[in-house]
């Protein structure tokens, strides 16, 4: 009992300051993350928008709410009804779909780009050589507003593997803040999970997404 505060006020204190923490929220019961926001935590990262309704539900507006999974186009009505960020978005379909719910909706919603940062074939994210056009491309989108970029990383246990591929994301990150692009405010880094947080905030993460080390292993993968 407690040990979710716990870790959610540990890990807080170890986060310099400016840098936010998003508890990854899947398979978690409500009671688990209402326990986390005893701690202190500010923001739940949802991969699945049915669960995120729940959740929604009863937790409310006391927290934000990042969408942090594959989002389909069938979803984002929903999504932007209920999400303060979307930091997945990987295509020019998907960008396009999320403007326009919002302009239904009339709400701008800040969103980051997902990179594949390892070239992994078959995972999601933009490649990074096509990030750069990608936010271009999409800067002409009223309601979304590009606030920068988000990684998952690599699949490796390799210390420097993980670091490289961080880094080539913050390469990217301040290349594109320098581009001043419209409809844009290149401010997040999002980088980071249990293994790897550490490593990510020395390459220049300012949000960290958290599962594992606040809430223990996934009831169903002990
Ligand atoms: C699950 C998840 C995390 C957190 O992973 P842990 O290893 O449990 O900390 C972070 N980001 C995304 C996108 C996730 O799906």
């Amino acid at each position: 009992m407690g040990l979710v505060k716990d870790n959610t006020e540990r890990i807080l204190r170890q986060l310099p300051p400016g840098v936010q923490l998003v508890i990854a929220g899947k398979g978690r019961s409500v009671s688990e993350l209402l326990e986390a926001i005893d701690g202190g935590a500010k923001i739940i990262g949802e991969n699945y928008v049915r669960d995120a309704e729940v959740a929604h539900k009863e937790i409310g507006k006391k927290v934000q709410w990042h969408f942090i999974g594959h989002l389909q186009k069938n979803k984002v009505k929903k999504t932007v009804k209920i999400f303060d960020m979307i930091e997945t978005v990987d295509s020019v379909d998907l960008a396009q779909e999320i403007n326009k719910r919002c302009a239904a909706a009339d709400k701008t919603i800040p969103i980051l780009l997902e990179v594949n940062s390892a070239r992994e074939p078959g995972k999601t994210g933009v490649m990074p050589d096509n990030v750069i056009a990608f936010a271009v491309e999409i800067s002409c989108l009223p309601y979304i507003k590009l606030a920068g970029l988000m990684t998952m990383g690599a699949l490796s246990d390799d210390i420097e593997t993980t670091r490289h591929y961080f880094n080539v994301t913050r390469q990217l990150f301040e290349k594109l803040k320098q581009l001043r692009l419209s409809n844009s405010d290149i401010k997040y880094l999002s980088m980071g999970m249990s293994d790897s947080y550490q490593i990510a905030l020395e390459e220049g993460a300012n949000i960290v997404r958290i599962g594992t080390a606040i809430f223990g292993k996934i009831k169903s993968e002990v």
